[in-house]
């Protein structure tokens, strides 16, 4: 008997994944939890059906979402990172001794509780002193908080379900007043290439424009996210990514990284024409 895995990312293509084993299925007061083991992408997760994590490519995304920001601005202290209960993204942040402090705040505990369990390759760095972990809505914890972080990192699930707040007008406003002058907000900004994803795409850049006079997005290849061509915004009240990156300061900290490195920096705001035209449209 043969075990797949199948994901729609679109209603006439699907992507698979031969399973191993399942390794759990449980259902949270937000959304359903299965983990998985393969032999191509190892061990990865899902919720609601939709892949999060695998251990094969992860390293793509966390690198790209964390150090772009960190590359801009060697002097961020105090971060917040909004989902990511995989604690993938804040195994990066952790490897920057000048950060002070990490907010986590993702809505389901249970995701933590089963990445710690069974994916430690990406929790390890949640029991870091510096990181407080909180289980609210990230929308409503952003609210109460003016002028505090230096970078906020969206790192959501896709605009529906438990995250669909998370691509609001209301909430990108008060992300832009929780962050401290010359603040960062980078958000995982899905994938410019299949319609339902470019829609979604559009519509944050367009909401995020409004607020931040710096509103760049850049790319990254990441096999198993539909299309495997993923954006990501780079918003700040200050900072460019590209003229205020400080190549030799990174390089200087001997971080040794997979995918990113500061040449692939600035060349991920390179981006195609049509993805251009699709935003210049916004
Ligand atoms: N890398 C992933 C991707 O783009 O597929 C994102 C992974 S991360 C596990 C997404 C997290 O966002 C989930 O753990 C989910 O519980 C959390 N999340 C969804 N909606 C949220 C909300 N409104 N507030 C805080 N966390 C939320």
């Amino acid at each position: 008997m043969e075990l797949w895995y199948t994901e729609e990312h679109t209603p006439t293509v699907r992507f698979s994944i031969k399973i191993k084993e399942q390794i759990l299925s449980r259902q949270s007061p937000f959304q359903r939890i299965d983990v998985f083991d393969s032999d191509e992408f190892g061990r990865f997760f899902t919720l609601d059906g939709l892949m999060m994590v695998t251990e094969k490519d992860e390293f793509i995304y966390h690198e790209m979402i964390a150090h772009m920001p960190m590359a801009t601005n060697r002097n961020i202290k105090n971060v917040l990172v909004i989902g990511g209960g995989d604690g993938g993204t804040v195994r990066e942040l952790a490897r920057y001794r000048s950060i002070a402090r990490i907010d986590l705040v993702d809505i389901d505990e249970m995701v933590v509780d089963v990445c710690r369990e069974h994916l430690p390759f990406t929790s390890g760095s949640l029991s870091d002193p510096r990181v407080s972990l909180h289980f609210e809505d990230g929308l409503k914890f952003v609210r109460r908080f003016e002028n505090v972080y230096d970078l906020i990192i969206v790192d959501s699930t896709d605009p529906f379900g438990p995250g669909e707040g998370l691509f609001t007008k209301e909430f990108y406003g008060n992300c832009h007043k929780a962050l401290a002058e010359g603040g960062i907000l980078v958000n995982q900004h899905e994938s410019p290439y299949y319609e339902s994803y470019a829609g979604a795409m559009l519509r944050a850049h367009k909401r995020i424009k409004e607020f931040f006079p710096v509103c760049r997005v850049y790319q990254a290849h990441i096999p198993t996210y539909p299309s495997g061509h993923w954006l990501f915004g780079f918003a700040s009240k200050k900072y460019d990514p590209i003229d205020d990156l400080d190549e030799r300061a990174w390089n200087a900290l001997g971080l040794d990284t997979r995918y990113y490195n500061t040449d692939l920096h600035v060349g991920a705001f390179m981006l195609p024409n049509y993805v251009k035209r699709a935003l210049q449209g916004a």
